[in-house]
């Protein structure tokens, strides 16, 4: 449910283009946005580990997708490195964010004698646990997700980075298909992050792929891939029934998608939308789009300071409402100081 924080009269002398009499009411949205579980869990150990230690922690990559929070961090002490800084680290603290990352981060961490805080969100060690049975067990891993983000890097390192990684659902990128063997036992799986749609899509575009490019024998099998659960791949393992050759687990997030329509009944039900969310943000980009396909004047910002006046009116006339919402990966005080500066200034 969105709150609301606040409601105000126009009378800024700076703003005298508005109508006096106009207010206008700014909406925080505190129920579809802010920190997902996993994120929340890894600040608060960065929080933890960095007073422990009287404030010096390196973290492999951004904590987080969001500068704002990142620089807020930093400034307690995190030290964000890139991969090359932390091959050469020394006996050192180092976090492992919510990401998660792949066997070869953890052997580097043994050989340097580093001392690893692990934040792995527990939905993505999930994730990667299914990611190398299945590798294991011999499957040929299809994972929908974009192949630089830090979260599939990890699910491939547990499949030996042998992964073939799709991001376009429609197929339309012959690179992405390339490399698939279809005569082998394959599953597909899905970046924590992606789109729920999406990745529906990518199955029924691949089990019609598969259906023409298969032996005859195998075509009932390729045009219906199997639903999995953790059961079917112990029953694999222990020898008492064997997974299809064509398989396929939904490891979308729901602490994203359940986001998903009330993100979109809180735009629609707002004058315009102000979605905060840092820029290398997967999950930010999904859920923007979500506003913007149910209220069009939704605008992405990563702080205040890209707010752009027009925005705030309609012809002259201020807009009604104005929603502030953003992605699991934006902290609710950075939602809340928009909203503050939204106030203060579009309806002081
Ligand atoms: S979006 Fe989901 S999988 Fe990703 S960190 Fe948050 S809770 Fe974990």
């Amino acid at each position: 449910m969105a709150v609301d924080i606040a409601l105000a009269i126009f009378e800024s002398p700076k703003r005298a283009h508005y109508q006096q009499d106009s207010t206008v009411k700014v909406n925080l949205d505190r129920t579809s946005s802010g920190f997902c579980i996993g994120v929340q869990g890894t600040i608060h150990l960065a929080e933890e580990k960095l007073e422990a230690l009287d404030g010096k922690l390196y973290c492999l990559g951004d904590i987080v997708h969001n500068e704002v929070e990142v620089k807020r961090l930093e400034k307690l002490g995190l030290i964000t490195i890139d991969n090359d800084e932390y091959s050469r680290l020394k006996h050192a603290p180092v976090l492992i964010r919510a990401h998660g990352e792949p066997p070869s981060t953890y052997a580097t961490a043994e050989i340097n004698e580093l001392s690893v805080t692990d934040s792995t969100c527990p939905v993505v060690s999930k994730l990667q646990r299914t990611a190398r049975l299945l590798h294991e067990l011999g499957f040929q891993i299809i994972i929908y997700g974009k192949k630089a983000h830090p979260e599939v890097i990890g699910i491939n390192g547990q499949c030996d980075n042998q992964a073939i990684i799709i991001k376009h659902p429609d197929l339309s990128n012959p690179g992405e298909t390339e490399p698939i063997h279809f005569s082998r036992r394959t599953a597909l799986i899905s970046q924590t992050t992606m789109d729920v749609p999406g990745f529906y899509t990518l199955k029924e575009n691949l089990e019609k792929l598969f259906s023409e490019k298969v032996d005859a024998a195998d075509r009932n099998a390729a045009l219906s891939w199997k639903d999995i659960r953790d059961i079917d791949l112990t029953a694999e393992m222990t020898g008492i029934r064997p997974l299809p050759q064509f398989v396929y687990k939904d490891t979308i997030c729901r602490q994203v998608s359940s986001r998903n329509q009330k993100l979109h009944d809180f735009a629609a039900a707002n004058d315009i939308i102000i979605f905060v969310a840092g820029k290398k943000s997967s999950n930010g980009q999904v859920l923007f789009n979500i506003c913007r396909q149910s209220n069009p004047r939704s605008y992405f910002i990563e702080d205040e300071a890209d707010l752009q006046d027009e925005w705030f009116s309609d012809n002259g006339e201020p807009v009604g409402s104005v929603g502030v919402c953003g992605a699991t990966s934006t902290p609710m005080w950075l939602l809340e100081k928009v909203a503050r500066h939204i106030e203060n200034t579009y309806a002081p």
